[in-house]
Protein backbone atom coordinates (compact mmCIF):
# COMPACT_ATOMS: atom_id res chain seq x y z
CA UNK A 1 0.00 0.00 0.00
CA UNK A 2 1.22 3.84 -0.98
CA UNK A 3 0.62 6.25 1.16
CA UNK A 4 -1.03 8.38 -1.71
CA UNK A 5 -3.54 5.69 -1.91
CA UNK A 6 -5.08 6.30 1.31
CA UNK A 7 -6.84 8.62 2.58
CA UNK A 8 -5.56 9.92 5.59
CA UNK A 9 -4.13 13.57 6.50
CA UNK A 10 -1.31 14.73 4.85
CA UNK A 11 0.54 16.30 7.78
CA UNK A 12 0.69 12.60 9.32
CA UNK A 13 1.35 11.11 6.75
CA UNK A 14 4.88 13.53 5.80
CA UNK A 15 5.40 12.90 9.81
CA UNK A 16 5.53 8.91 9.14
CA UNK A 17 7.55 9.62 6.22
CA UNK A 18 10.33 12.61 7.85
CA UNK A 19 10.80 9.89 10.62
CA UNK A 20 12.17 7.49 7.68
CA UNK A 21 13.74 10.07 5.99
CA UNK A 22 15.79 11.63 8.96
CA UNK A 23 16.39 8.38 10.56
CA UNK A 24 14.81 8.76 13.45
CA UNK A 25 12.82 5.17 13.57
CA UNK A 26 11.77 4.38 16.54
CA UNK A 27 11.89 0.54 17.16
CA UNK A 28 8.31 0.06 18.73
CA UNK A 29 5.41 1.67 17.68
CA UNK A 30 1.62 2.17 17.74
CA UNK A 31 -0.75 3.18 15.38
CA UNK A 32 -4.09 3.52 17.49
CA UNK A 33 -7.69 4.70 16.34
CA UNK A 34 -11.16 3.23 16.52
CA UNK A 35 -13.00 0.66 14.17
CA UNK A 36 -13.19 2.49 10.82
CA UNK A 37 -9.75 4.32 11.20
CA UNK A 38 -7.36 3.82 8.53
CA UNK A 39 -4.80 2.54 11.24
CA UNK A 40 -3.75 -0.48 9.36
CA UNK A 41 -3.17 0.82 6.30
CA UNK A 42 -0.79 3.43 7.70
CA UNK A 43 1.03 0.65 9.38
CA UNK A 44 1.37 -0.97 6.08
CA UNK A 45 2.11 1.85 3.99
CA UNK A 46 4.51 2.97 6.78
CA UNK A 47 6.30 -0.87 6.62
CA UNK A 48 6.00 -0.52 2.98
CA UNK A 49 8.08 2.60 2.73
CA UNK A 50 10.91 1.41 5.04
CA UNK A 51 11.50 -1.20 3.12
CA UNK A 52 11.02 0.07 -0.55
CA UNK A 53 14.51 -0.33 -2.49
CA UNK A 54 13.48 3.19 -4.69
CA UNK A 55 11.18 5.48 -2.04
CA UNK A 56 10.70 8.52 -3.48
CA UNK A 57 10.87 11.67 -0.92
CA UNK A 58 7.26 11.23 -0.52
CA UNK A 59 6.36 7.78 -1.16
CA UNK A 60 7.44 4.20 -2.03
CA UNK A 61 7.87 3.49 -5.71
CA UNK A 62 5.05 0.44 -5.56
CA UNK A 63 6.97 -1.75 -8.15
CA UNK A 64 10.41 -2.49 -6.69
CA UNK A 65 10.52 -6.06 -5.25
CA UNK A 66 9.87 -4.70 -1.70
CA UNK A 67 6.83 -3.13 -2.33
CA UNK A 68 5.75 -6.11 -4.77
CA UNK A 69 5.62 -8.35 -2.05
CA UNK A 70 4.53 -5.85 0.79
CA UNK A 71 1.46 -4.73 -1.47
CA UNK A 72 0.70 -8.90 -1.01
CA UNK A 73 1.73 -8.70 2.32
CA UNK A 74 3.90 -11.85 1.65
CA UNK A 75 7.15 -10.46 2.16
CA UNK A 76 9.59 -12.30 4.20
CA UNK A 77 10.42 -9.64 6.47
CA UNK A 78 7.13 -8.77 7.98
CA UNK A 79 6.02 -10.92 10.87
CA UNK A 80 2.42 -10.84 11.26
CA UNK A 81 0.48 -11.35 14.34
CA UNK A 82 -3.20 -11.61 14.77
CA UNK A 83 -5.94 -12.85 17.03
CA UNK A 84 -6.37 -16.73 16.04
CA UNK A 85 -9.47 -18.85 17.67
CA UNK A 86 -8.07 -21.91 19.01
CA UNK A 87 -9.09 -24.74 15.91
CA UNK A 88 -8.22 -27.91 18.20
CA UNK A 89 -6.49 -28.04 21.41
CA UNK A 90 -3.02 -28.56 20.65
CA UNK A 91 -1.42 -24.74 21.65
CA UNK A 92 1.06 -25.43 18.99
CA UNK A 93 -1.65 -25.26 16.42
CA UNK A 94 -2.70 -21.96 17.73
CA UNK A 95 -0.50 -19.06 15.98
CA UNK A 96 -1.16 -16.45 13.87
CA UNK A 97 1.43 -18.40 11.09
CA UNK A 98 -1.44 -21.41 10.70
CA UNK A 99 -4.05 -18.56 9.76
CA UNK A 100 -1.71 -15.93 7.42
CA UNK A 101 -2.89 -16.70 4.17
CA UNK A 102 -6.24 -16.33 5.60
CA UNK A 103 -5.53 -13.11 7.22
CA UNK A 104 -4.19 -11.64 3.88
CA UNK A 105 -6.61 -12.54 1.83
CA UNK A 106 -9.08 -10.87 4.08
CA UNK A 107 -7.04 -7.99 4.97
CA UNK A 108 -6.82 -7.33 1.10
CA UNK A 109 -10.20 -7.84 0.57
CA UNK A 110 -10.89 -5.59 3.75
CA UNK A 111 -8.31 -3.19 4.86
CA UNK A 112 -10.91 -1.95 7.40
CA UNK A 113 -11.47 -5.29 9.05
CA UNK A 114 -12.69 -5.45 12.80
CA UNK A 115 -12.22 -8.86 15.26
CA UNK A 116 -16.13 -10.04 13.96
CA UNK A 117 -15.23 -9.29 9.89
CA UNK A 118 -11.75 -11.81 10.74
CA UNK A 119 -13.69 -14.11 12.62
CA UNK A 120 -15.86 -14.54 10.06
CA UNK A 121 -13.71 -16.31 8.23
CA UNK A 122 -13.15 -19.61 10.36
CA UNK A 123 -16.16 -21.76 10.62
CA UNK A 124 -18.99 -21.21 12.78
CA UNK A 125 -18.30 -24.35 14.65
CA UNK A 126 -15.27 -23.19 15.41
CA UNK A 127 -16.67 -19.75 16.57
CA UNK A 128 -18.76 -21.02 19.08
CA UNK A 129 -18.99 -19.79 22.78
CA UNK A 130 -14.84 -18.83 22.10
CA UNK A 131 -12.91 -15.16 22.43
CA UNK A 132 -9.91 -15.51 20.31
CA UNK A 133 -6.53 -13.92 21.79
CA UNK A 134 -2.78 -13.96 20.52
CA UNK A 135 -2.37 -16.94 22.58
CA UNK A 136 0.84 -17.07 24.59
CA UNK A 137 2.31 -19.90 22.11
CA UNK A 138 2.51 -16.49 19.43
CA UNK A 139 5.53 -14.60 21.48
CA UNK A 140 7.58 -18.24 21.57
CA UNK A 141 7.16 -18.64 18.04
CA UNK A 142 8.28 -14.96 17.12
CA UNK A 143 11.67 -14.95 19.37
CA UNK A 144 12.66 -18.10 17.35
CA UNK A 145 11.62 -16.11 14.13
CA UNK A 146 13.60 -13.65 15.59
CA UNK A 147 16.86 -14.92 15.97
CA UNK A 148 17.10 -16.42 12.57
CA UNK A 149 18.59 -14.00 10.14
CA UNK A 150 17.17 -10.91 7.94
CA UNK A 151 15.86 -12.71 4.88
CA UNK A 152 16.06 -9.78 2.02
CA UNK A 153 15.15 -6.57 3.82
CA UNK A 154 17.86 -4.42 6.22
CA UNK A 155 14.72 -4.16 8.35
CA UNK A 156 12.38 -6.15 9.93
CA UNK A 157 9.04 -5.40 10.86
CA UNK A 158 6.53 -7.62 12.99
CA UNK A 159 2.97 -6.70 12.81
CA UNK A 160 0.71 -7.03 15.89
CA UNK A 161 -2.90 -6.31 14.87
CA UNK A 162 -5.05 -5.84 17.89
CA UNK A 163 -2.44 -6.37 20.67
CA UNK A 164 -5.45 -5.72 23.05
CA UNK A 165 -6.17 -9.54 22.60
CA UNK A 166 -3.01 -10.55 24.04
CA UNK A 167 -3.20 -12.79 26.71
CA UNK A 168 -0.70 -11.66 29.73
CA UNK A 169 1.52 -15.01 29.16
CA UNK A 170 1.84 -13.07 25.70
CA UNK A 171 1.88 -9.68 26.91
CA UNK A 172 4.15 -10.53 29.75
CA UNK A 173 6.80 -12.14 27.04
CA UNK A 174 6.50 -9.16 24.27
CA UNK A 175 7.43 -6.74 27.18
CA UNK A 176 10.88 -8.68 27.11
CA UNK A 177 11.20 -8.41 23.58
CA UNK A 178 10.60 -4.79 23.69
CA UNK A 179 12.72 -4.55 26.32
CA UNK A 180 15.69 -5.99 24.61
CA UNK A 181 14.91 -5.20 21.09
CA UNK A 182 15.95 -7.32 18.86
CA UNK A 183 18.84 -5.67 16.18
CA UNK A 184 17.48 -4.08 13.16
CA UNK A 185 13.68 -5.26 13.94
CA UNK A 186 11.04 -2.70 14.33
CA UNK A 187 7.63 -3.27 16.06
CA UNK A 188 4.21 -1.94 14.64
CA UNK A 189 1.40 -2.62 16.82
CA UNK A 190 -2.36 -1.97 15.34
CA UNK A 191 -5.02 -0.93 18.42
CA UNK A 192 -8.07 0.23 18.62
CA UNK A 193 -8.24 0.05 22.56
CA UNK A 194 -5.50 0.77 24.83
CA UNK A 195 -7.15 -0.12 28.06
CA UNK A 196 -6.21 -4.00 27.97
CA UNK A 197 -2.81 -2.97 27.31
CA UNK A 198 -0.21 -3.17 29.86
CA UNK A 199 1.23 -0.19 30.77
CA UNK A 200 4.62 -1.08 30.71
CA UNK A 201 4.47 -1.69 27.28
CA UNK A 202 2.43 1.20 26.50
CA UNK A 203 5.53 3.43 27.81
CA UNK A 204 7.79 1.72 25.54
CA UNK A 205 5.63 2.89 22.63
CA UNK A 206 5.71 5.57 19.97
CA UNK A 207 2.08 6.34 19.63
CA UNK A 208 0.32 7.60 16.23
CA UNK A 209 -2.86 8.31 16.99
CA UNK A 210 -4.98 7.95 13.92
CA UNK A 211 -8.25 9.80 13.67
CA UNK A 212 -11.99 8.13 12.32
CA UNK A 213 -13.33 9.02 9.03
CA UNK A 214 -16.45 11.34 9.16
CA UNK A 215 -19.71 9.98 7.77
CA UNK A 216 -19.24 12.05 4.43
CA UNK A 217 -15.45 10.59 3.96
CA UNK A 218 -17.05 6.81 4.50
CA UNK A 219 -19.99 7.24 2.13
CA UNK A 220 -17.16 8.71 -0.47
CA UNK A 221 -14.46 5.70 0.59
CA UNK A 222 -17.57 3.41 -0.50
CA UNK A 223 -18.61 4.80 -3.38
CA UNK A 224 -15.08 4.99 -4.82
CA UNK A 225 -14.44 1.42 -3.60
CA UNK A 226 -17.88 0.07 -5.19
CA UNK A 227 -18.61 2.08 -8.13
CA UNK A 228 -21.17 -0.11 -9.42
CA UNK A 229 -23.36 -0.05 -6.38
CA UNK A 230 -26.44 2.47 -6.45
CA UNK A 231 -25.65 4.85 -3.92
CA UNK A 232 -29.32 4.03 -2.06
CA UNK A 233 -27.49 0.32 -1.58
CA UNK A 234 -24.35 2.19 -0.19
CA UNK A 235 -26.39 4.65 2.48
CA UNK A 236 -28.62 1.72 3.13
CA UNK A 237 -25.48 -0.18 4.38
CA UNK A 238 -23.84 2.44 5.70
CA UNK A 239 -26.98 2.89 8.32
CA UNK A 240 -27.39 -0.51 8.81
CA UNK A 241 -23.88 -0.73 9.77
CA UNK A 242 -24.15 2.34 11.94
CA UNK A 243 -21.11 3.57 9.85
CA UNK A 244 -18.42 0.73 10.55
CA UNK A 245 -16.06 0.77 7.52
CA UNK A 246 -15.58 -3.24 7.93
CA UNK A 247 -18.56 -4.31 8.68
CA UNK A 248 -19.91 -2.30 5.36
CA UNK A 249 -17.02 -3.25 3.01
CA UNK A 250 -17.95 -6.85 4.03
CA UNK A 251 -21.88 -6.61 3.39
CA UNK A 252 -21.08 -4.44 -0.29
CA UNK A 253 -18.79 -7.36 -1.28
CA UNK A 254 -21.30 -9.82 -0.79
CA UNK A 255 -23.32 -8.99 -3.95
CA UNK A 256 -26.94 -9.69 -3.45
CA UNK A 257 -27.11 -9.03 0.16
CA UNK A 258 -30.11 -6.67 0.64
CA UNK A 259 -32.19 -9.26 -1.75
CA UNK A 260 -31.02 -12.13 0.08
CA UNK A 261 -32.00 -10.36 3.66
CA UNK A 262 -35.61 -9.14 1.84
CA UNK A 263 -36.65 -12.89 0.82
CA UNK A 264 -35.60 -14.03 3.79
CA UNK A 265 -37.31 -11.58 5.88
CA UNK A 266 -40.44 -11.60 3.59
CA UNK A 267 -40.61 -15.43 3.97
CA UNK A 268 -40.42 -15.35 7.76
CA UNK A 269 -43.02 -13.18 7.87
CA UNK A 270 -45.28 -14.66 6.05
CA UNK A 271 -44.50 -17.90 8.17
CA UNK A 272 -45.26 -16.03 11.27
CA UNK A 273 -48.53 -14.92 10.00
CA UNK A 274 -49.95 -17.96 8.96
CA UNK A 275 -48.39 -20.15 12.29
CA UNK A 276 -46.62 -22.44 10.23
CA UNK A 277 -44.62 -24.33 12.87
CA UNK A 278 -43.38 -26.91 10.71
CA UNK A 279 -41.73 -24.36 8.35
CA UNK A 280 -40.53 -22.06 11.10
CA UNK A 281 -38.79 -24.88 13.07
CA UNK A 282 -37.07 -25.60 9.44
CA UNK A 283 -36.21 -21.79 9.00
CA UNK A 284 -34.88 -21.85 12.55
CA UNK A 285 -32.65 -24.36 11.95
CA UNK A 286 -30.89 -23.04 8.46
CA UNK A 287 -31.06 -19.12 10.48
CA UNK A 288 -29.12 -20.71 13.51
CA UNK A 289 -26.61 -22.27 11.87
CA UNK A 290 -25.60 -18.81 9.71
CA UNK A 291 -22.33 -17.37 12.12
CA UNK A 292 -23.03 -14.29 14.33
CA UNK A 293 -22.48 -11.68 12.36
CA UNK A 294 -25.13 -13.13 9.72
CA UNK A 295 -27.49 -13.09 12.06
CA UNK A 296 -26.75 -9.71 13.83
CA UNK A 297 -27.25 -8.34 10.20
CA UNK A 298 -30.15 -10.21 9.54
CA UNK A 299 -31.88 -8.89 12.87
CA UNK A 300 -30.75 -5.42 12.30
CA UNK A 301 -32.44 -5.58 8.82
CA UNK A 302 -36.08 -6.99 10.36
CA UNK A 303 -35.84 -3.97 12.51
CA UNK A 304 -35.47 -1.99 9.97
CA UNK A 305 -38.52 -3.24 7.89
CA UNK A 306 -40.19 -2.89 11.10
CA UNK A 307 -39.69 0.69 11.52
CA UNK A 308 -39.93 0.79 7.88
CA UNK A 309 -43.73 -0.19 8.15
CA UNK A 310 -44.06 2.85 11.04
CA UNK A 311 -43.31 5.12 8.19
CA UNK A 312 -45.75 4.00 5.68
CA UNK A 313 -48.37 4.76 8.20
CA UNK A 314 -47.31 7.91 9.37
CA UNK A 315 -44.93 9.90 6.19
CA UNK A 316 -43.11 9.84 3.06
CA UNK A 317 -42.03 7.36 1.92
CA UNK A 318 -39.72 8.69 -0.43
CA UNK A 319 -36.81 9.55 1.52
CA UNK A 320 -36.73 5.77 2.58
CA UNK A 321 -33.97 3.48 1.64
CA UNK A 322 -35.96 0.86 0.22
CA UNK A 323 -35.71 -1.65 -2.95
CA UNK A 324 -38.73 -1.27 -5.13
CA UNK A 325 -39.18 -4.94 -4.03
CA UNK A 326 -39.05 -4.06 -0.48
CA UNK A 327 -41.75 -1.16 -1.00
CA UNK A 328 -44.12 -3.59 -3.04
CA UNK A 329 -43.85 -5.91 -0.01
CA UNK A 330 -44.34 -3.08 2.70
CA UNK A 331 -47.15 -1.37 0.92
CA UNK A 332 -49.14 -4.72 1.64
CA UNK A 333 -47.72 -5.78 5.07
CA UNK A 334 -47.46 -2.61 6.47
CA UNK A 335 -50.99 -3.18 8.10
CA UNK A 336 -49.69 -5.61 10.22
CA UNK A 337 -47.73 -3.42 12.19
CA UNK A 338 -48.89 -0.91 13.73
CA UNK A 339 -48.89 1.37 16.95
CA UNK A 340 -50.13 -1.50 19.27
CA UNK A 341 -47.44 -3.55 18.54
CA UNK A 342 -44.78 -1.78 16.97
CA UNK A 343 -42.82 -1.36 20.81
CA UNK A 344 -42.73 -4.73 21.27
CA UNK A 345 -41.61 -5.90 18.31
CA UNK A 346 -39.17 -4.24 17.85
CA UNK A 347 -37.71 -4.39 21.65
CA UNK A 348 -38.01 -7.95 20.95
CA UNK A 349 -35.72 -8.00 18.22
CA UNK A 350 -33.10 -5.43 19.62
CA UNK A 351 -33.29 -8.07 23.13
CA UNK A 352 -32.12 -10.89 20.34
CA UNK A 353 -29.29 -8.76 18.91
CA UNK A 354 -27.85 -8.12 22.17
CA UNK A 355 -28.74 -11.91 23.10
CA UNK A 356 -26.29 -12.83 19.83
CA UNK A 357 -23.36 -10.74 21.12
CA UNK A 358 -23.76 -12.87 24.73
CA UNK A 359 -23.55 -15.84 22.77
CA UNK A 360 -26.85 -16.99 23.09
CA UNK A 361 -28.24 -20.68 21.84
CA UNK A 362 -29.40 -18.64 18.45
CA UNK A 363 -31.49 -22.13 17.88
CA UNK A 364 -33.64 -21.46 20.94
CA UNK A 365 -33.65 -17.70 20.66
CA UNK A 366 -34.77 -17.81 17.02
CA UNK A 367 -37.95 -20.21 17.95
CA UNK A 368 -39.03 -17.96 20.84
CA UNK A 369 -38.52 -14.73 18.57
CA UNK A 370 -40.55 -16.21 15.98
CA UNK A 371 -43.57 -17.59 18.57
CA UNK A 372 -43.55 -13.92 19.52
CA UNK A 373 -43.72 -12.44 16.41
CA UNK A 374 -46.59 -15.33 16.08
CA UNK A 375 -48.51 -13.39 18.71
CA UNK A 376 -47.80 -9.63 18.07
CA UNK A 377 -48.48 -9.86 14.22
CA UNK A 378 -52.17 -11.22 15.28
CA UNK A 379 -52.73 -8.20 17.32
CA UNK A 380 -55.44 -5.57 15.81
CA UNK A 381 -54.78 -1.91 15.33
CA UNK A 382 -57.04 -0.06 17.86
CA UNK A 383 -58.67 3.12 16.00
CA UNK A 384 -59.08 5.97 18.09
CA UNK A 385 -62.43 7.29 17.26
CA UNK A 386 -62.66 11.14 16.57
CA UNK A 387 -66.31 11.47 17.82
ZN1 LIG B 1 9.48 0.13 -3.76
Amino acid sequence: MKFSNILAPEGLKKQLINSVKNNRLAHSQMFLGEKSSPKLLLALAYAQFISCQHKSSDDSCGSCQSCVKYQKLTHPDLHLIFPVLPLNKSSSSNVSDNFVKEWRECVLKNPFLDLDVWFDVFSSENRKGKTGYIYAQESDNLRKKLSLKHYESQLRVVLIWLPEKMQVKTSNKLLKLLEEPPQKTIFLLVSENTDLILNTILSRLQITKVHNYNPSEIEALLRDKFPMKHISEIKATISLTEGNLGGAIKILHNESFEDRHFEEYQNWMRLCYSVNIEEITKWVDIRSKKGRRSQTIFLKYALKMTRNCLVFHFSETKNLFVTQKEIDFLTKFHPFIHQDNITEISEKLEECIKNIERNANSKIMFYELSLQLMKLLKVKRKFVEIN
